[in-house]
């Protein structure tokens, strides 16, 4: 069983994602528990107040340090002896990667700091906070999507999550390189066929096309990725002389 703990100002904001889907079939199925911590209840302001302005000047509105060290005490206590790990979802993090996810989900729980506002007081990250971790280059207005698209990734990871644990392995990125294209019936459609290798139920040689169609659309989407790919001798023949024909 892996535990996420959401720390928020906005609980609600997750009950379509833990109600829905992989994720509520996780839960049932009791290999992943999600728990809210709400920040507010943590807070020793008499108008229940969790942010203040930032010193200094600027724009905008910092979560303060107490209700979240108290939130982060609480969480400690409760799972001591537990591998833990903090995270504060940041668009000035490391940005999250497949690789990043299976790492997370060797953890037994993972506490997630959904910011808001203008982020949270530096104290906090010093002190409680393992890693920063974003979800891409773009700033949203709080950490609590990025906390559901961080626990879906994961989750996956968890044994028994997925029904097959092969398609983690299959899909993109596993390998450094994107997913091949896939087709279902009919195998024609408005005139559009499938790949007549698909049709042909010779494995090996279906096996050999999704590769090369893996690399092909790594190639074009993604070619950075290539360089950590682990390249046979006929992989890298393969993108030579795809490179030489465009
Ligand atoms: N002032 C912050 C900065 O420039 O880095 C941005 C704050 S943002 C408006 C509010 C919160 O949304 C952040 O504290 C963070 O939790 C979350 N957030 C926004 N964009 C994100 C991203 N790309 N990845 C992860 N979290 C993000």
């Amino acid at each position: 069983m892996m535990t996420f703990n959401c720390l928020t100002i906005f609980p609600e904001m997750f009950s379509a994602f833990t109600g829905t889907s992989l994720c509520e079939k996780a839960i049932t199925k009791q290999l992943v528990e999600i728990g809210m911590v709400n920040i507010r209840d943590y807070t020793e302001d008499k108008h229940n107040r969790v942010d203040d302005y930032p010193f200094g000047g600027g724009a905008g509105m910092l979560f303060m340090p107490q209700p979240l060290f108290d939130s982060f005490d609480m969480l400690e206590k409760k799972y001591a002896g537990k591998r833990c790990l903090n995270v504060y979802m940041s668009p000035a993090g490391k940005t999250l990667t497949q690789e990043a996810a299976r790492r997370f989900a060797g953890y037994d729980v993972l506490n997630i700091l959904c910011g808001h506002y203008e982020g949270v007081d530096q104290r906090v990250l010093d002190h409680c906070i393992d890693e920063e971790v974003s979800i891409g280059d773009y700033v949203l207005t709080g950490g609590e999507l990025p906390a559901m698209v961080l626990m879906d990734c994961v989750m996956r990871y968890v044994p028994g999550v997925l029904s097959n644990d092969e398609s983690v392995s299959e899909e993109s990125f596993s390998g450094n390189l994107l997913e091949y294209p896939q087709y279902t019936r009919p195998s024609s459609f408005r005139g559009l066929e499938v790949p007549e290798v698909l049709l042909s139920g010779h494995h090996k040689n279906i096996a050999a096309w999704q590769r090369q169609q893996a690399l092909l659309k790594t190639l074009r989407e993604r070619p950075e990725l290539l360089q950590q790919a682990e390249l046979s001798d006929s992989d890298r023949a393969f993108l030579e002389k795809s490179q030489n024909r465009t």
